[in-house]
C-alpha cells in the first residue's frame, strides 16, 4: 500500500486530508494544536498562502480559493448588518494571512489578530503593512484559547474546521467569552460525501504534510453555541468545489 507521502499529491490535488484524523482521545489538545500550528508554520504555510493569494492556482485550489472569497463576503455582508460602532475592536482568531484583519482595518475598525503559526502572523503583518494599516492592528501569536480581553465581536473562520468535536466545544466557549457582541465561525458540517471519504481515508497512516477536516454535526454545534450562552442569528452553507463549510453568526442569548 502507498504511504500518504507516496500519494501526496501534486499542486493539481486539494490540499485537504479528510482521511487521517488524529485521534483526540489519545492526542491531548496541546499536543493535536502543537501539530498543527507546525503545518500552517511549515508545509501549509506554502499551501494556504498560495490559495489566499492571486497567483495563478491549479482547478480544484481555485475552488478553495473561490469558496473562501464566497465565504468572506457573506461574512462582511452580516457585520454590516451588526453596526458596530466605528473603531469597534475585533478580535480575528486564527488570522492566517490577514486578508481579513487588513479589510476589517480598511474598513475603520480596530483589530487584533492573533495565529498560532508564526508565519502566518508575520505574512499577515507585511499585508498590513503594505496596505498602509499596521497601526490599526494588534498583530500576537499564540494560541487562541490564551487570549483574553473583551472584543465588540469576534471573527474565527476556517480554524474550528481543523478541531474534532472534544476540541471544538471548548474553543467555541472561549471564543464566545471573549465577545460582548456577535461569534462568527465557520465548522464543516458533517455530511455523507466527506464522511465516507474519512471512513475509506481510514486506511492511510497519519500525515504531517496535510491538514485535516474534522465534521462537526450540526447537533453538537448548536448544543455548544448553547452551552456558551448563544444563540444562531445566522447561518450560510458555503459551498465551492472541494471548499464546504457551515458560516454562522451568533449572538449573547441576554
Ligand atoms: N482565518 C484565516 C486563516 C484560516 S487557515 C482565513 O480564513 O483566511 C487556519 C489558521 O488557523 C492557520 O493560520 C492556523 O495557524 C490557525 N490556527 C489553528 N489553530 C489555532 C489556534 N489554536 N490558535 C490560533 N490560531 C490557530
Amino acid at each position: 500500500m502507498p504511504t500518504v507521502d507516496q500519494i501526496e499529491p501534486t499542486d493539481s490535488a486539494h490540499p485537504y486530508d479528510v482521511t487521517a484524523a488524529p485521534d483526540p482521545a489519545d492526542a491531548s489538545a496541546q499536543a493535536y494544536k502543537a501539530q498543527l500550528r507546525d503545518y500552517f508554520d511549515g508545509i501549509g504555510f506554502a499551501r494556504w498562502s498560495a490559495i489566499y493569494g492571486e497567483a495563478k492556482l491549479s482547478r480544484i485550489r481555485h475552488t478553495i480559493r473561490v469558496g473562501h472569497q464566497q465565504m468572506l463576503a457573506t461574512l462582511h455582508g452580516w457585520l454590516a448588518q451588526a453596526n458596530l460602532p466605528h473603531g469597534a475592536h475585533i478580535l480575528d482568531a486564527g488570522c492566517g494571512t490577514g486578508i481579513l484583519a487588513v479589510t476589517l482595518a480598511q474598513q475603520g475598525y480596530t483589530v487584533t489578530a492573533v495565529d498560532i503559526a508564526p508565519h502566518m502572523v508575520q505574512a499577515a503583518t507585511e499585508r498590513a503593512i503594505a496596505a498602509g494599516v499596521a497601526e490599526q492592528i494588534t498583530f500576537h501569536t499564540g494560541d487562541l484559547e490564551q487570549v483574553g480581553g473583551r472584543y465588540d465581536a469576534v471573527v474565527c473562520l476556517d480554524v474550528l474546521i481543523h478541531y474534532p468535536p472534544a476540541l471544538f466545544t471548548p474553543m467555541l466557549h472561549h471564543l464566545a467569552s471573549l465577545s460582548r457582541g456577535p461569534l462568527y465561525f465557520t465548522h464543516a458540517p458533517y455530511n455523507h460525501l466527506l464522511a465516507a471519504m474519512h471512513w475509506l481515508g481510514g486506511h492511510f497512516p497519519q500525515s504531517h504534510r496535510r491538514t485535516t477536516i474534522q465534521m462537526i454535526p450540526d447537533a453538537h454545534v448548536s448544543a455548544a453555541l448553547t452551552g456558551a450562552g448563544m444563540r444562531q442569528q445566522h447561518v450560510a452553507n458555503i459551498s465551492s468545489g472541494f471548499y464546504f463549510v457551515r458560516l454562522l453568526g451568533a449572538t449573547p442569548q441576554s
